[in-house]
């Protein structure tokens, strides 16, 4: 049987007044990046946006909000979003990702109908401080904790190509082995002027290298390829399954476009490999 690639699609449900600093983001407030930002997208078109993903074979579906965390109107927004994707698409499995959060609130999520929680750790413990001043590293390994202790499935990775050194890559890598996460997002930074961070795309092959160490340190986790995939690979991304990727994003991203999800289809499929029809096929 081919190897099985699950397709993820992601909802930016509030967008780009992020108050803290890190210099690979465009929502924060603080770089004035040419985006758009809105505190909440309407419902009815969270809902729209979930019956496409699934026509195009999503499994999960994402409601990503800007900010550190969840206060009680974030949390009361993302779970009405949550209920009504359950109530219209239940094949979804629901994913939120809305930084910092509490045993408590992720408890209430997961009454909403949400499987899975995505907080990355972004980069080591020992490179964060030079990508973010606002919040620390530990935090972010906490969350982590209280995604599992609430009973969701976790969701953590990271983003290669911030400046940081390939031991500080093997540490976050390492750090993210250590929380046993389900499934591991692997994003590759994209350059945009307005962030204080200077163009360190990286070159595919070394992209390439990265997913091959991934895997071998997470043999039995989901690797998805998320955020710059189109940038980092272009035609040649269909060489990220054989790296070890079994997963990848399909649609556009929060800030930037990504590619057609047909066109996706149709590398998978002429690459050899199945596209996943369930959130926990294996
Ligand atoms: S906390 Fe999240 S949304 Fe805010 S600047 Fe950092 S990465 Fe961006």
């Amino acid at each position: 049987m081919s190897k099985k690639i699950f397709l993820c699609a992601i909802s930016n449900i509030s967008s780009g007044h992020c108050l803290e600093d890190c210099r690979f983001c465009t929502q924060s407030v603080r770089y004035g990046a040419a985006i758009e930002r809105f505190y909440h997208k309407p419902i009815e078109k969270i809902v729209e946006e979930a019956r496409a993903a699934r026509k195009r074979s999503a499994v999960g579906f994402c409601l990503v909000t800007a900010g550190k965390g969840l206060d009680d109107k974030s949390l009361r927004f993302v779970c009405e979003a949550a209920e009504a994707v359950k109530k219209e698409v239940p094949e979804l499995n629901i994913i939120a990702c809305n930084g910092t959060a509490t045993l408590d609130q992720l408890r209430v999520l997961k009454s909403a109908g949400v499987g899975s929680y995505n907080h990355n750790l972004e980069t080591s413990e020992s490179f964060y401080p030079k990508i973010c001043t606002t919040h620390d590293w530990k935090e972010r390994y906490e969350t982590c904790e209280n995604v599992k202790k609430a009973g969701l499935n976790l969701c953590t990775g990271g983003i290669f190509g911030l400046g940081e050194t390939m031991d500080e890559r093997i540490s976050l890598l390492e750090s993210v082995a250590s929380l046993e996460p389900a499934s591991v997002p692997i994003n590759f930074f994209h350059p945009n002027s307005a962030l204080p961070l200077a163009d360190r795309t990286l070159e595919a092959d070394e992209a390439l290298q990265m997913i091959r160490t991934a895997r071998e340190m997470l043999p039995s986790q989901r690797i998805m390829i998320a955020g710059g995939r189109e940038i980092t690979f272009g035609e040649r991304d269909r060489e990220i399954f054989t790296a070890g990727a079994n997963a990848i994003v399909i649609g556009d991203y929060l800030t930037t476009s990504g590619s057609d999800p047909l066109r996706d289809h149709r590398m998978i499929e002429d690459a050899g490999y199945e596209i996943a029809t369930e959130c926990h096929d294996n």
